[in-house]
């Protein structure tokens, strides 16, 4: 475990192996899984290997790994086949936007009509 990595984070322990999940893409600073509970026909996570506990935490330094999630996000979409219908991508920040995960994560749904604004 490295020194940014927490034991109790469930998306760390995802990262590192010792919590199975679908990988979709695996880079050097991020990476993406299927979501478990899809609320889609497509549903995946991209998120920083590095424990980031969400965009509370995001500080200017990582202007560039922001950028790398949301470049993943649209590899993931597009190896999926969502370029053309779209998709939606979600970062909820706090339990008041229904944030249950505190790892820093980008939501990539999609397969569906998907309606505005959301609930
Ligand atoms: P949020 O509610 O924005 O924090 O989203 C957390 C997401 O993580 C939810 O959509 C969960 O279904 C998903 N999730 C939680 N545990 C796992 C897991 N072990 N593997 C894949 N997705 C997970």
């Amino acid at each position: 475990m490295n020194s940014s990595e927490t034991s109790a984070c469930v998306f760390c322990n995802i990262v590192s192996g010792r919590i199975p999940a679908v990988f979709l893409l695996k880079d050097d600073d991020i990476v993406a899984f299927k979501d478990v509970h899809p609320v889609a026909p497509i549903h995946a996570l991209v998120i920083p290997r590095r424990h980031v506990a969400g965009v509370g935490e995001v500080a200017l330094d990582d202007t560039m790994l922001l950028g790398r999630i949301i470049a993943g996000a649209r590899t993931v979409a597009a190896e999926l086949g969502l370029s053309e219908a779209g998709y939606r991508l979600v970062i909820n920040e706090g339990a008041g936007a229904g944030q249950s995960v505190l790892h820093l994560h980008c939501h990539v749904i999609g397969g569906r009509p998907l309606s505005w604004p959301p609930g």
